[in-house]
């Protein structure tokens, strides 16, 4: 794939400590488009798409949300809680109504007592881009660890 100069910017923008810590790539050399090819690839191998990924995780929140940080019961093998923080997150890609709360949603499997967790920018970014950001990163997400914690 040809690199055009926006996608060059944009990756950097990933890369950089601008918008979070660590930034969206953490130690990942690929490019960023190229970590999305991977990752969608790895998604119809396990034969679910990023939509259907990121409509469960909002599912998942909302029930959390009620819950005002306490664990809720989201089904018979789920639970969840959410943790919100003062401020928001912008996403790096050039479109309008970019910014999302600090929240983190911690989902725990009851069956196996595993948990894990992601921000309401991580849904935003797999369900609007495909992106699980780059291994190393702070919320990098495996997407099958994800699908088999979450379903
Ligand atoms: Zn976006």
């Amino acid at each position: 794939m040809k690199k055009t100069a926006e996608m060059e910017k944009l990756h950097q923008m990933l890369k950089s400590d601008r918008f979070v810590a660590g930034g969206f790539l953490g130690s990942d050399e690929r490019f960023f488009l190229d970590i999305i090819d991977d990752d969608i690839a790895e998604l119809s191998r396990i034969n679910i798409t990023a939509a259907e990924l990121a409509q469960r995780m909002q599912q998942i929140t909302e029930a959390a949300i009620k819950g005002l940080g306490t664990w809720v019961k989201v089904d018979e093998k789920t639970e969840a809680k959410v943790d919100e923080a003062k401020g928001g997150l912008v996403c790096p890609w050039p479109h309008r109504a970019g910014l999302f709360a600090k929240r983190v949603t911690t989902v725990k499997r009851l069956d196996t007592g595993q948990t894990i967790f992601y921000s309401d920018l991580n849904i935003h970014f797999i369900s609007e881009h495909s992106f699980f950001e780059g291994k190393g990163s702070s919320f990098r997400l495996e997407p099958r660890r994800l699908v088999e914690m979450i379903f």
